[in-house]
C-alpha cells in the first residue's frame, strides 16, 4: 500500500492515537475520526501506552487488556488499526521510538500526525528527545469542554516560534466522557452504556475490570 500511495503521489499520512485508553471510549473515537476527516488522514493508528516513564503500571489495566478494548472499539472502521508496537516493546516506552519505528515502516515521506491530550503538552520538553519529536510528526492536542486553553495556546505559541513545529489544537466536545469516570461508574455499579461500544462494555464485564 505504501508503494501506491507513493507511487501515486496521493498524500500519505497516518495519525498516531496515543493514549492509556484505560478504557478506550465515544470520545476518543470520535476524537479520531475528527483528526483524521480535518487532516485528510489516511490511517488512524491507536497506540495504547506500554510502560510510560511517569506512571506507575499497577495505577493501569494490564495492557493485553487495554488492547483488546482498543481492537473491538475501532473493528467496525476501515480507517482505525491498532498497534501492539509500544506495550510489545521491553523497557520504559518512550514517543520518539514509536514515531522513528513507524518511519522505519512507513517511509521517510510518510506525514505523521501524534493526537494526545491537551494535557500531554504542558510537560512535553521532560519527553526524551522532545525537540526531535517536535521536528518528526505534527501534534494535535485535544480538550474536552470546560478545558482552560488559554495558558496552553499560548505554550504552544512559543513552541511553534521556537522550534518551529507544527502543532494543532482542537476541542472535542465528545471527550466529556473519560476514562477515569467510566471507571469510577463500574466501581459503583452506574451504566456505561453509550459512553463505550457494547463490545467494550461487555468485555468489561466479564474480565470483571475496575472493580
Ligand atoms: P493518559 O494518562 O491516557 O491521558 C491524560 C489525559 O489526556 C486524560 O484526561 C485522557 O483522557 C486524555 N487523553 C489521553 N490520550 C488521549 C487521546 N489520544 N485523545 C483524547 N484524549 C486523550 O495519557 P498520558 O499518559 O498523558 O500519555 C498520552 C500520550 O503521550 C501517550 O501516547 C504517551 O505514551 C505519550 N507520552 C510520552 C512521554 C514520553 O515519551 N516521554 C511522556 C508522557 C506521555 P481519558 O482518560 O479519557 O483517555
Amino acid at each position: 500500500m505504501r508503494t501506491v500511495f507513493n507511487e501515486l503521489n496521493v498524500s500519505n499520512s497516518i495519525a498516531i492515537m496515543g493514549g492509556t485508553f484505560d478504557p478506550i471510549h465515544y470520545g476518543h473515537l470520535v476524537t479520531a475520526e475528527a483528526v483524521r476527516h480535518k487532516y485528510n488522514i489516511n490511517q488512524v493508528i491507536f497506540m495504547p501506552t506500554g510502560h510510560p516513564p511517569h506512571k506507575n503500571n499497577k495505577e493501569v489495566s494490564h495492557s493485553e487488556h487495554r488492547y483488546l478494548m482498543s481492537v473491538l472499539a475501532t473493528a467496525a472502521n476501515p480507517y482505525f488499526n491498532v498497534s501492539r508496537m509500544e506495550i510489545d516493546r521491553k523497557g520504559t516506552t518512550y514517543t520518539i521510538d514509536t514515531i522513528k519505528g513507524l518511519k522505519e515502516v512507513y517511509g521517510e515521506k510518510t506525514e505523521l500526525y501524534f493526537i494526545t491530550g491537551a494535557d500531554a503538552l504542558h510537560y512535553i520538553f521532560t519527553w526524551k528527545d522532545a525537540e526531535e519529536l517536535l521536528r518528526l510528526c505534527t501534534f494535535v492536542a485535544v480538550t474536552r469542554p470546560g478545558y482552560n486553553k488559554e495558558k496552553l495556546v499560548k505554550e504552544i505559541e512559543i513552541i511553534k516560534k521556537n522550534y518551529e513545529s507544527k502543532i494543532h489544537f482542537l476541542e472535542v466536545p465528545a471527550l466529556s466522557i473519560s476514562s477515569t469516570d467510566i471507571r469510577n461508574r463500574v466501581r459503583e455499579g452506574r451504566p456505561i452504556k453509550y459512553l463505550v461500544p457494547e463490545s467494550v462494555e461487555n468485555y468489561i464485564y466479564k474480565f470483571k475490570l475496575y472493580i
